[in-house]
C-alpha cells in the first residue's frame, strides 16, 4: 500500500509537551515559582517588526504557498472573529475577511525567545523554557517569598515591555503547576498569585481541563467519574484515579493538589537536544502494512509536535523496528532540506520501513527518530513542490487503530517514558 497520494493537511496543536527525564531537583517547600507566558506570542512578535499589524485582524500562518496553509497564531482582533490556531487559512478568512495573515518568520520568534530569557536569567538560574513563549523561573529560596515573587514578576512584565515590546501573563506560585495555571488566568499584562492560603480559593474551582496535562481524552474520562473541577480531583481518591487512568491519574491529582515533586518540566537547554524520537511497543504483534502506516503516522504527529514546540527542523529521520523474536535493526536517511510536518516525517519513516522489513515475522515494536536538529530560522524558508501528500485513508486508521490493537502507549525513545499519546490530538 502506497500511502502518499491524496490530500494533505498539516497537523498542529498548541501547548502540547513532552515530559523529559532530566534530573529535577525538587527541594524546599517555600519555593516561589514564577511562569511566564508572552501573550500572542508570533503575532506580537510580526506587530514588533511592522507596528501597522497592531489594530488589524492578524494570523501568523505556516506554509502560505498550500491552500492548506494553517493559522500557526492570532492576535486578539482575530480572535474575536473566532480565529483559531490549528484551522486553514481559507477557513479563518471565512470567518474573518479582513484577517491580514503573515507568513511565520521562526528567527523571529527564536530571537525574540532568548531576549526574553536574558530578561529571566537576571533573576534567576533555575530557568526552564516551555516552548518558545513560556518559561518558569524558580526563585532562590532563601532569598525570598511570595511578596518578592511578586515583586519580580511585575519587573519581568516591566522589562519585556520596554525591551521587547511584547506583553507577559505571570503566575507566582509556590509549584510549577500553580504558577503556569496562574499565567493563563489574566491576560494579557498580568500577575495572578496563587498561594498556599489562596489555592482553594483560586484553582480548585476551575475546569479540570485547565491542569496541566489533561488532554481531551483524560478530560473525557475525568468527566465520566463526575470529576469536573480542580477541586474534585484534588478531593478524590488517589487510588481510584489510578485504577481508571494509570499513573497518570495519580499524577493529576498530586498535580490539583499543589504537589509538584513528580514534576518534570522540559530540559532547559534547546541546544542539548541532539534528537527527538518515539516509539510504540505493540499490545499484540503487527502483521500488516496499513497498521504499520498507522502507528508510524501516530508517532510522526508526535515528533512533528514536540519539533514545532521546540522551533526544529530535521535533516535526517529513522526508525528501529523490532520483530516478535525481539531481532531488532535502525535505518536512517539524510537529506539536504529540513522537515517537521507529520506528513513530511511519515513520508520518510514508511519508505524506510517499505524498503528494509520483510515480513517474515510480525512487527513488536516501531520507533521513529529525528536527528540532525536545525532551528527554523537557520534555515532558509522555502516551498518545496514535492510536499508529500497522505492518503487521507490513514486518518481513519488510525482512529480505528485501538479498536484493532487495544490501547497504545507512546514513549519517548531517548528516555522510555511514557509521553504523552493524546491520539484524539493527532486525528
Ligand atoms: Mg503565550
Amino acid at each position: 500500500m502506497f500511502w502518499y497520494t491524496g490530500a494533505k493537511e498539516h497537523l498542529f496543536e498548541d501547548g502540547y509537551c513532552q515530559m523529559n527525564t532530566a534530573a529535577y531537583s525538587c527541594s524546599a517547600p517555600e519555593r516561589v515559582v514564577l511562569h511566564c507566558d508572552m501573550n500572542n506570542y508570533f503575532a506580537s512578535v510580526e506587530s514588533v517588526y511592522n507596528p501597522g499589524l497592531k489594530g488589524v485582524p492578524l494570523a501568523v500562518c505556516g506554509d502560505p504557498a498550500s491552500r492548506h496553509g494553517i493559522v500557526l497564531a492570532k492576535n486578539n482582533i482575530a480572535k474575536r472573529y473566532g480565529v483559531v490556531t490549528g484551522e486553514s487559512m481559507f477557513t479563518a478568512k471565512a470567518k474573518c475577511p479582513s484577517l491580514v495573515t503573515v507568513t511565520a518568520d521562526y528567527s523571529r520568534y527564536l530571537k525574540y525567545a532568548r531576549f526574553a530569557r536574558k530578561i529571566y536569567s537576571r533573576y534567576s538560574d533555575i530557568v526552564t523554557p516551555y516552548g518558545l513563549d513560556e518559561a518558569w523561573l524558580e526563585l532562590d529560596s532563601a532569598a525570598s517569598d511570595i511578596n518578592c515573587g511578586i515583586t519580580v514578576a511585575d519587573e519581568i512584565r516591566t522589562c519585556i515591555k520596554k525591551e521587547l515590546g511584547l506583553t507577559a501573563s505571570i503566575g507566582v506560585s509556590y509549584n510549577y503547576i500553580f504558577s503556569k495555571l496562574g499565567s493563563d488566568i489574566k491576560k494579557p499584562d498580568a500577575v495572578t498569585v496563587i498561594s498556599k492560603d489562596n489555592y482553594k480559593h483560586m484553582v480548585w474551582n476551575r475546569p479540570a481541563f485547565e491542569l496541566l496535562f489533561v488532554g481531551s481524552v483524560t478530560r473525557k474520562k475525568l468527566y465520566k467519574m463526575g470529576i469536573l473541577s480542580i477541586g474534585d480531583l484534588a478531593r478524590s481518591d488517589p487510588m481510584k484515579l489510578s485504577r481508571e487512568l494509570g499513573k497518570r491519574g495519580y499524577m493529576l491529582w498530586e498535580y490539583a493538589n499543589g504537589d509538584d515533586r513528580n514534576f518534570c518540566p522540559t530540559i532547559t537547554n534547546d541546544d542539548e537536544i541532539k534528537s527527538i524520537g518515539n516509539s510504540i511497543t505493540t499490545p499484540v504483534d503487527i502483521t500488516n502494512s496499513d497498521d504499520i502506516a498507522a502507528l508510524l503516522y501516530i508517532i510522526c504527529s508526535g515528533i512533528s509536535k514536540r519539533l514545532a514546540k521546540h522551533s526544529f527542523k530535521s535533516r535526517c529521520v529513522g526508525i528501529n523496528v523490532k520483530n516478535c523474536e525481539f531481532y531488532s535493526y535502525s535505518r536512517r536517511t539524510s537529506f539536504t532540506a529540513p522537515i517537521n510536518t507529520p506528513d513530511e516525517l511519515f513520508e520518510v519513516a514508511y519508505k524506510l520501513f517499505q524498503a528494509s522489513y520483510d515480513w517474515t515475522k510480525p512487527v513488536r515494536m516501531i520507533g521513529v527518530f529525528a536527528e540532525r536538529l536545525c532551528d527554523y530560522g537557520n534555515e532558509q524558508l522555502c516551498f518545496y513542490p514535492n510536499t508529500p501528500v497522505i492518503n487521507p485513508r490513514i486518518k481513519d486508521l488510525v482512529r480505528s487503530l485501538p479498536e484493532r490493537l487495544g490501547k497504545i502507549k507512546l514513549e519517548d525513545s531517548a528516555t522510555h517514558k511514557e509521553a504523552i499519546p493524546d491520539i484524539q490530538y493527532i486525528i
